[in-house]
């Protein structure tokens, strides 16, 4: 998608899927991925935004992180209403709709429609093959919104009827008649999905994303689709692991599909890819643009949303404050009644305190003594300061120089009805808390908590409590593992050790991609242990192993696994204590937050101080020093290194309190230069 075309893709989805035995038409499996995915695949590079229109499973359709609506007109009311929705919420001059069904839709549609649509200056075009239109396939001027409205609004509901009463311009698209076809039936779902393709024919679907391999356990069918190579001729898939969300509910029926070559596939697509010298920057690239968030909601009790992440916006339903109120202690007036220059004299009419107000009407040169929070009587619109006002009696001088409207806060100030508070994405702090209390919620959705499965390797391993033996060492891995897992609110599945060989590695591997959606290893990725992890991984996913250009956390494993229809991120960390927590920090925190459904910016914030140490290092590698931040003369913070840094010395970070960060480019420090820090406060 490039946010510079001009043109929103709405996806038609909202339709009861009722020959298809009451199953969402788009949420069926077709060559070993939703029909919506293939739509989005096709339509997303021809677009700047996609909205999809659907009134059931919001869920899964959101898996795309793009916005999905409802028909206003009740549900099922057909595709003008699902336009009408889109159209609604749409910015874009333009609006492309598609139905969730087409997944040849031609990959020039929008294109062709648009040029029509401008040379004609019609307000619609609509594709055709020979004489037979396809009214759902169009573009529209976003100002037939109202005219759309109208014609609901009169009980119109037939999209022909609509565009009878429009300036239409049809477009042929008589040299892709297959890409019209749409599925509507179980049997032609599973016709066309045994249509194989072969080097040279026009048949539909030669342009299928038929390269990856696809473990899919489909609604009713329970069809089970391998594609271990793309058959010859198949045009590269264009569908990046982001955009094909793994985790559809299609009815009640799992589908779980891993792009087995999608990693490959943009790891090729990368400039200076180098696995055995990758970047810091180029390995968070790379796993960012992997993640799936979790798309699934619930509903939780408002503290309990503490630390989660919003699974929908909050609009407000209040004003907050709900009335205009005061600021101060003070007397509440009419500015008009005071004096330019000099007192004014004015009468104690009553007083407001918070929660009681003053129940009459404020009258000429009348005042009301009023405390903060107390609703502004009618006919005040500003407030004095009660240290700057003599009292006589019950009459009181104010002197000039009052500005209108001052100290008095004014309803709505806070939040207004109507308007979004907090948006989907967003973490539930302290203050996110409050917000939502101030508005009378008692319950909050937010996104499920994901589910990180973790375990040590190793056979020298031996579990706390145990005695040590020689040559043994305490696994302190899971220990770490644990706290930063808990810290960042996951659900977490302490998988304990497992030793050194490929039968309890297998099991341990399947029975954590059966249930997470994350799984970190520790220990056995690095040169001599991996070959057997990678050769397992490799047979259940797809994970390619690094050298990472930094210190320390060289050796590490990243991709996604599949087992009993489910699939996981894995992340597969080196074995040294420092290394786990280092490149945990660097790139699996802010993964793992992002999967956890967070749209907000989660990189961890570097500041620069001086460094009081000198740092040796050569230029090639990112370096994460362990530092302490301290304040020293005259107050000023300067960091110093902490004494050994070696990735086993564990007490390097207990002793820090920030990583000194290093860059790739850079070379040693002297004592005085200046430095980028990450701090731990609120993070370890
Ligand atoms: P590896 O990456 O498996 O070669 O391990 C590198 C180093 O880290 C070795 O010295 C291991 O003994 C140590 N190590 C690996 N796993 C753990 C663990 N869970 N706890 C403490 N040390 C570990
Ligand atoms: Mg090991």
């Amino acid at each position: 998608m490039s946010d510079s075309k001009p043109i929103t893709g709405l996806i038609l989805a909202g339709g009861q899927g009722r020959r298809m035995g009451g199953v969402d038409k788009g949420l069926q499996i077709f060559r070993g991925k939703r029909l919506v995915d293939h739509v989005y695949e096709r339509l997303a590079p021809q677009v700047g935004g996609i909205i999809i229109n659907a009134n059931q499973n919001h869920d899964a359709y959101k898996s795309f992180g793009v916005r999905v609506v409802s028909d206003a007109i009740g549900n099922f009311a057909g595709p003008l209403a699902g336009l009408h929705a889109g159209l609604s919420v749409s910015r874009r001059p333009y609006l492309a709709s598609v139905p969730c069904d087409s997944p040849f839709l031609p990959e020039d549609l929008v294109e062709r429609l648009m040029a029509r649509l401008n040379e004609s200056g019609a307000e619609l075009a609509v594709a055709k093959t020979g004489d037979q239109p396809h009214p759902v396939f169009c573009l529209a001027r976003r100002s037939v919104l109202d005219h759309l409205t109208n014609f609901l609004k009169g009980g119109g509901r037939k999209i022909d009827a609509w565009y009878a009463s429009l300036d239409v311009v049809e477009v042929d698209f008589d040299d892709e008649a297959g890409a019209f076809s749409n599925i509507n039936t179980r049997e032609e779902l599973a016709n066309l999905e045994d249509v194989t393709t072969e080097e040279g024919t026009t048949e539909v679907g030669t342009t299928l994303e038929t390269g990856a391999r696809a473990a899919t356990v489909a609604a009713g069918a329970a069809a089970a689709v391998e594609r271990l190579s793309p058959p010859p001729g198949d045009a590269p898939a264009r569908a990046s692991w982001s955009a094909s969300p793994a985790r559809a509910i299609a009815g009640d029926a799992l589908a779980r599909v891993v792009s087995r070559d999608a990693l490959e596939r943009i790891l090729s697509c990368m400039d200076d890819y180098d696995p055995n010298a990758l970047k810091v920057t180029s390995a968070r690239e790379v796993i960012r643009s992997f993640l799936a968030p979790v798309a699934t909601n619930e509903k939780v009790a408002v503290r309990a949303a503490l630390g989660r992440v919003l699974g929908e916006d909050i609009i407000s339903t209040l004003d907050v404050p709900a009335h205009d109120n005061s600021a101060m202690d003070g007397y509440a007036l009419r500015h008009a009644d005071l004096k330019n220059a000099g007192d004014t004299e004015l009468r104690l009419a009553g007083s407001a305190f918070a929660g009681r107000q003053f129940a009459g009407k404020l009258g000429k040169r009348e005042c009301v003594r009023i405390m903060t929070g107390a609703v502004m009587p009618k006919g005040a619109d500003t407030v004095v300061i009660q240290e700057i006002v003599h009292t006589e009696g019950d009459n009181i001088r104010v002197p000039a120089g009052q500005k209108k409207g001052q100290n008095r806060r004014l309803a709505g100030e806070d939040l207004a009805a109507g308007k979004p508070v907090l948006m989907a994405g967003q973490p539930v702090g302290p203050a996110e808390l409050g917000l939502i209390a101030s508005l009378g919620l008692a319950e909050v959705t937010v996104r499920r908590r994901l589910r990180v499965a973790f375990f040590s390797t190793g056979d020298e391993l031996a579990s706390v409590g145990s005695e040590l033996k020689q040559g043994e060492v305490y696994d302190s891995n899971r220990y770490t593992l644990y706290g930063m897992l808990s810290r960042l609110g996951c659900d977490i599945i302490d998988m304990g050790v497992v030793r050194d060989d490929p039968a309890s590695l297998e099991r341990a591997l399947k029975a954590a991609a059966a249930d997470a959606d994350a799984i970190i290893t520790s220990g056995g990725v690095s040169v001599g242990e991996a070959d057997f992890i990678r050769e397992l991984l490799g047979k259940l996913g797809e994970v390619v192993f690094w050298k990472i250009a930094m210190k320390p956390g060289r050796p590490m494993a990243f991709g996604k696994i599949a087992h009993a229809g489910n699939e996981a991120h894995f992340f597969g960390l080196p074995g040294n204590p420092v290394a786990v927590m280092v490149t945990f920090y660097q790139f699996v925190r802010e993964a793992l937050l992002v999967l956890s459904g967070r749209t907000d910016d989660c990189t961890l914030p570097l500041l620069q101080v001086p460094c009081t140490s000198s740092i040796k290092k050569s230029p090639g590698r990112t370096e994460f020093q362990r530092g302490l931040l301290a304040r020293g003369e005259r107050g000023r913070w300067s960091v110093c290194a902490t004494g050994a840094q070696g990735s086993g010395v564990l007490r390097s970070m207990a002793e820090a309190n920030c990583f000194i960060v290093l860059e790739h480019e850079r070379g040693s420090v002297k004592p005085g230069d200046l430095v980028q820090v990450q701090l731990f406060h609120g993070l370890v």
